[in-house]
């Protein structure tokens, strides 16, 4: 209105970057934003951000925002009203169904979208259209690290609180690239070690800001942190620096995870990770003599064939050292996307309903059935991967994407696109007409962060509201109410008026939400899961046992296999992630123009030694090819990598030159792409 236009709103939300969640205040007139302001106090942030927080939503006022729904005609779309896209793309999720029954259907949710909206995606595919076929990004990212502690711990979440972090004596971070990808959490860890003394041990591929401030920093060889892991928590078992009260009160089957130890002698874990046996035991020596450890890991660690195996080996160590359920203590996955947590935890997942009930349990599927009038089936549905695959095969024919530009970001791009190619029908939602929106037959035009209400939730468990500063663009809407509307169109009466319906219904059906509630969460407030009926919410795990049966956790024996093998045709490595300034493939942050003419575009990260080897200067154009792909890169020599170590950021102004090299291989228990097991070859194409 002409008034709101007038005069400055001040609205609280949450950064929709990274999982650490920072909240802020953010200044509009109308829709100009003015400014981002932390305020004191806030949980995740106090009165920090970083620069994407600070300067990254200029994307909420892009002249590329869509603003009306697209229907494809030939190679091109005409833009069409709300009522014929609905019609539209109802009609043909039904013809599908008829068709080739209710697995023929897939949908992919989004991790920027709130947990509300994960919701009702999932309610989407279960209730209206009959499959489990439902999944999202964490497959792509942090799959593996829940896997690891479900196996040990029962809990897929965060051990703790940030808060943990900064009591911790001792830090380790594990295939994180934490300054750049978390950047306020890196802060809290920095300021840790230097007010308080804390140790800060970073293994890492890659010398980053994080490894120039470490105590200790190492580099072992590319995907054999499990090796050092093992071999580390073998030489504490095996010395007796275990933690024996813990271990005998706590945890179950010592004498089987012991002996699956075996292989891992100090030897062996030199030979295989280059990490020295004095250094191995100055590592088992320093985890086992501090009071308070947390572990941080990230991609470096799940995107391998043995993400979840790797996980699973941090999390056993944790539990030798009885570093579970004590302030400074725990497990931290880092997760990366804004609100990837809460998309898992709010049942958009293949094998989940909310609250990660197995939808093998009878009794949660009751409750479900119960509420929507349908039965649910108890068998998983297909993951991300099991999808593009059947769309090969032939058996998937209709695919739903939410604010996922799958078409870059899956692995090994050139097949995922040539499987969208093959479908009868795929809808996108999203801001922009996405790479994989071009593919589309029909693009709705859903609204951002600012222009809507909802929750996210973040790395650390914790559920807090956003609110909503400015109406949403021209005829974009908010995911739900896309959702919604699809919904009835097929025949359901879902009638939410706003979010904190949703929330309710979420909480009714699942235990872990049962005592949250939008008044809870009023404001600045938040609440960390489980957040039990009527009960207090848990900033930190395991204090009172483990949700296992008997109360106790469990080890877990994993193996190791090599997968990093380079030939001679590809010999060299390379590894991949975020810059500070883009997120991800940079869909959003390219859209702010000080953040691009900072960082333009990604370039290749090549070391001193490999450049003088083979002749090559700064700024020379190469071709990396591997199996999969090839892709065409600009050179920047730098000793943050070291030998036949390349590095490539994901963000490339939409080319994304990182899954074209990928292939399809992926961790054996997750099905999450091996992103970070690239060999190549390099050849130069221009000097400078
Ligand atoms: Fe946003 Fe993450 Fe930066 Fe905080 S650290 S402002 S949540 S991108």
């Amino acid at each position: 209105s002409k008034l709101r236009e007038e005069h400055i709103d001040k609205t609280k939300t949450v950064c929709t970057y990274c999982g650490v969640g920072c909240s802020f205040n953010v200044w509009t007139k109308g829709r100009q934003i003015l400014k981002v302001e932390p305020q004191a106090g806030s949980p995740a942030n106090d009165i920090s951000t970083c620069v994407k927080g600070k300067f990254g939503f200029d994307y909420v006022n892009s002249e590329e925002r869509l603003t009306n729904p697209l229907i494809r005609e030939g190679d091109y779309f005409r833009e069409a009203t709300w009522e014929e896209a609905i019609s539209y793309a109802a009609k043909n999720l039904k013809r599908i169904r008829t068709e080739h029954g209710t697995d023929a259907l897939g949908f992919i949710a989004s991790s920027k979208a709130t947990n509300e909206e994960s919701f009702l995606m999932q309610k989407f595919a279960r209730q209206v259209n009959g499959t489990n076929n439902i999944d999202n990004c964490s497959r792509y990212c942090q799959t593996p690290a829940t896997i690891g502690l479900f196996r040990t711990v029962g809990y897929g979440g965060d051990a703790g609180s940030m808060s943990d972090l900064q009591e911790a004596d001792l830090v380790i971070t594990v295939g994180s690239n934490t300054a750049e990808s978390h950047p306020v959490l890196a802060s809290k860890i920095k300021r840790a070690q230097k007010l308080h003394g804390q140790t800060l041990m970073v293994f890492d591929l890659r010398k980053h800001e994080m490894a120039r401030r470490a105590d200790e920093f190492y580099q072992p060889k590319p995907g054999s942190d499990l090796v050092w892991l093992s071999a580390v928590t073998k030489y504490i078992i095996d010395n007796d620096l275990y933690d024996h009260r813990f271990v005998e009160q706590w945890v179950n089957q010592f004498k089987e995870y012991k002996e699956s130890l075996e292989p891992f002698t100090l030897e062996y874990a030199e030979r295989m990770t280059g990490i020295t046996q004095e250094q191995l035991i100055y590592i088992a020596n320093t985890i086992a003599r501090a009071d308070k450890v947390c572990v941080c890991w990230a991609m470096g660690v799940t995107q391998q064939q043995g993400g979840s195996d790797t996980s699973t080996a941090i999390s056993n160590l944790l539990l030798a050292t009885g570093n579970y359920g004590r302030p400074g203590t725990g497990a931290y996955p880092l997760r990366g996307h804004n609100n990837v947590q809460g998309c898992s935890d709010f049942g958009s997942m293949p094998n989940f309903l909310v609250g990660y009930d197995d939808v093998s349990d009878e009794a949660a599927r009751e409750r479900y059935e119960q509420l929507w009038g349908v039965s649910i089936s108890h068998k998983k549905g297909k993951d991300n991967h099991e999808m593009v695959d059947s769309i090969h095969e032939g058996t998937l024919k209709g695919l739903y994407i939410v604010g996922e530009d799958t078409g870059i970001v899956d692995a090994n791009i050139n097949y995922v696109t040539d499987a969208f190619d093959k479908l009868e029908f795929l809808i996108v939602q999203d801001l922009f007409l996405t790479k994989t929106a071009e593919q589309a037959d029909v693009v709705f035009p859903a609204c951002s962060s600012l222009e809507k209400e909802g929750t996210f939730t973040n790395t650390e468990r914790r559920i807090q509201r956003l609110y909503q500063s400015m109406e949403p663009l021209e005829n974009s809407k908010p995911d739900w109410e896309i959702l919604q509307l699809l919904a009835n169109e097929m025949g359901y009466l879902w009638a939410y008026s706003h979010p904190s319906e949703i929330m309710e219904e979420a909480a009714s059906l699942s235990p872990l939400f049962a005592g949250v509630t939008y008044e809870r969460l009023e404001g600045y407030n938040s609440l960390q899961w489980p957040v039990r009926a009527g009960g207090i919410d848990t900033p930190r795990l395991y204090e009172d046992g483990f949700p296992f049966e008997d109360g106790k956790a469990k080890f877990y024996a994993v193996s190791y296999r090599v997968t990093h093998e380079l030939t001679e045709e590809y010999d060299l490595h390379v590894n991949n992630g975020r810059l500070l300034e883009h997120f991800h493939e940079g869909n959003m942050t390219y859209k702010s123009a000080g953040i691009t003419r900072k960082t333009p575009n990604s370039f290749l990260e090549v070391s001193k030694e490999l450049a003088h080897e083979r002749g090559i200067e700064e700024g020379a154009l190469v071709r990396l090819t591997s199996e999969a792909g090839s892709a065409l890169v600009e050179v920047h020599i730098t000793d943050r990598v070291n030998g036949n170590q390349l590095y490539l950021p994901l963000n490339d102004n939409g080319k994304s030159a990182v899954n074209l090299l990928t292939n399809n291989d992926v961790d054996v228990d997750s099905n999450t792409p091996a992103y970070k097991e690239i060999a190549v070859n390099m050849t130069v194409i221009r000097d400078k």
